[in-house]
């Protein structure tokens, strides 16, 4: 089925229509998920009970997303107990204000902040931006990002959509290097820049892999270090955390340590690990460390005993890598931060399904995604369960409404799938259309499929003949 444009107010199609003819767009993309694949396929290979880890790592986001109030509460608690200052965020204004006030208070103006979706997601840079404290980005993805003034195009790979050479062209454009595109020079260049705003900031902002309600710990993890030094040399550290990041035990971070590395970037463990627990007054690091617990949608998804498994997602970006949509339009078609398979299902519930009813119909249901996901969320069932809704409509949403053309075509499918005799009718009709390639060329839906693609014959005999008559 295709994403039925007049009725959703999501540009997807045409994103995608305007993505699929940027060939270096495309090649960049092709390369990185390409690398990215392989990589994950040649670390999981070291994991003899991969399996058996995926399914551990599911039951306890299960059990922790069913008790969420209670393990939010836990977390609160012992990280209180432990010097750090929690907020509690309804929504991404209320988010953004904290922050905001909290470098009001201390007259904070030098910012730097690590990666981070979730504040991408309320848009914290712009609300700072708009009170003259906008954050500059230190993870390089992310800063060459905020140069080019775009969004990020990968939940881990933000700048994933562009080649080292247009990475040197905004090099010599915004910072006045010598044209280069080597990689260690355009680094090293980098680095120089973000040293001096380390050096500088007074408050730090960074965002949360896991937090363990036992402790009152938070995890970052990361290759380059900015986020350790965005969380160490600032005297003020926020921390946004979304509320579905909570797991119960510490020890639960050893199957989500070995799972989320592998499934990300193909790395055995990421280069940095940093385990937060409160502060340590006259010792190192900030003097203040805040936190804020993030709901803006997710406390709703969490009662939805059906798409609750969103939840569960560790954002390692696998599904991107494997998704074939993603792998050829990239992340920016789908007008989210979360793009790929996780976008298609996250974005409709956060921002509301009128909003992005476009996104779940973003599929060719391939399952791709659920076979890299290493908390095995049944992505394809939930992209089908938020088709079902966007189209029979639900509490205080109305239906979208498909394309006529479509209506039609379902229509028809479901008269002739009602019985056996009708069935052979249109499996005959098939038989006979299929001889003549111009009508799946012409007709609609099928034209959208055939425009950039052959449509296959089917080969010998149906496969009721084939049984009623013996295969032979
Ligand atoms: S849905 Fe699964 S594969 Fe996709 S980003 Fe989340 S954890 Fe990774």
């Amino acid at each position: 089925m295709t994403p039925p444009d007049e009725a959703h107010p999501n540009a997807f199609a045409q994103q995608a229509r305007d993505a699929l003819q940027d060939e270096v767009l495309t090649g960049a993309l092709r390369r990185a998920t390409d690398l990215f694949g392989e990589r994950r396929r040649a670390a999981i290979a070291t994991v003899p009970d991969w399996q058996e880890l995926r399914e551990h790592a599911r039951k306890v986001k299960a059990h922790t997303l069913a008790q969420l109030d209670h393990y939010l509460e836990r977390f609160a608690a012992n990280a209180t107990a432990a010097g750090a200052t929690v907020h509690w965020a309804r929504d991404g204004d209320e988010a953004c204000a904290i922050v905001t006030r909290i470098a009001a208070e201390r007259s904070a103006s030098r910012l730097v902040k690590s990666k981070s979706m979730a504040t991408e997601e309320i848009g914290l840079n712009e609300a700072l931006a708009a009170r003259a404290r906008e954050p500059v980005e230190t993870d390089l993805g992310e800063w060459i990002i905020q140069l080019a003034g775009e969004t990020p195009s990968h939940i881990i790979v933000p700048a994933i959509h562009k080649t080292r050479q247009q990475i040197g062209r905004l090099f010599v454009d915004k910072l006045g290097i010598p044209p280069t595109d080597d990689p260690d020079a355009l680094a090293a260049a980098a680095r120089t820049r973000l040293r001096a705003h380390f050096a500088a900031a007074d408050l730090g902002i960074s965002g949360v892999n896991f937090g363990v309600a036992e402790t009152g710990t938070i995890l970052i993890l990361e290759n380059e270090g900015n986020a350790r030094m965005t969380t160490t040399l600032p005297k003020t550290h926020v921390a946004v955390m979304g509320i579905e990041k909570v797991i119960p035990r510490f020890d639960d971070l050893e199957v989500f340590l070995r799972l989320l590395p592998r499934s990300g970037t193909g790395q055995h463990l990421t280069t940095y690990q940093s385990l937060l627990t409160g502060t340590d007054p006259g010792g190192e690091g900030p003097d203040e460390l805040h936190i804020v617990l993030l709901d803006n949608g997710r406390a709703k998804i969490a009662v939805d005993r059906v798409m609750r498994e969103t939840l569960a997602c560790i954002r390692c970006g696998a599904c991107l890598n494997a998704c074939p949509v993603y792998q050829s339009v990239g992340g920016h078609a789908y007008g989210s931060v979360y793009p790929g398979p996780i976008g298609a299902i996250l974005t409709p519930q956060l921002q509301g399904l009128e909003q992005a009813a476009a996104l779940p119909f973003a599929s060719t249901l391939c399952g791709a995604c659920k076979d890299v996901c290493p908390v095995a969320i049944d992505i394809p069932s939930l992209l089908l369960e938020l088709r079902r809704r966007a189209v029979d409509g639900t509490p205080g949403q109305r239906p979208v409404r498909l394309r006529r053309s479509e209506r039609i075509a379902f229509g028809l499918w479901s008269w002739f799938a009602r019985g056996p005799r009708r069935f052979r009718f249109a499996a005959r009709l098939a038989r006979i259309a299929q001889r003549v390639p111009l009508l799946s060329r012409l007709l609609p839906p099928l034209s959208a499929w055939t425009r950039t693609r052959e449509l296959p014959t089917a080969e010998g005999r149906a496969f009721r003949d084939r049984r009623r008559g013996g295969n032979r």
